[in-house]
């Protein structure tokens, strides 16, 4: 079956469902919310919030992929015109980094998890 008991993260309701695959973004969650003192929330998506589950991973990862090439742009494109114009300076790259960090990050805004599909 591989339903478990947890919170939607569609609805918000306490259901069975699928559980969440554990990655990057939800180990940081579960940190956070540690350090917070909250009650660890077990993520689920029910039955009927599947395809809407689905669809916000799949926006999620286009998202991801396209932050991701933007990211490598604005840090290429900062240091290779700052090399171009003689100002090779780790201030430049120190901006090109936190661009880059800002924008690779700005797709989990809206987050959405993967779930087992068995
Ligand atoms: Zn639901």
């Amino acid at each position: 079956m591989g339903n478990e008991k947890g919170v939607c993260v569609v609805c918000g309701e306490a259901a069975r469902g699928k559980p969440a695959i554990a990655d990057f973004a939800i180990g940081f969650m579960r940190r956070a919310r540690k350090t917070l003192g909250a009650k660890p929330v077990h993520t689920v998506c029910c039955e009927k919030c599947m395809p809407e589950c689905k669809k916000r991973r799949v926006g999620f990862e286009s998202a991801k992929r396209t932050y991701l090439v933007l990211a490598a742009l604005l840090f290429f494109g900062i240091v290779g015109s700052g090399a171009y114009l003689g100002a090779d300076n780790m201030g430049l790259v120190v901006v090109a980094v936190v661009g880059a960090l800002v924008f690779a990050l700005t797709p989990y805004l809206r987050y959405a998890p993967r779930f087992s599909q068995d």
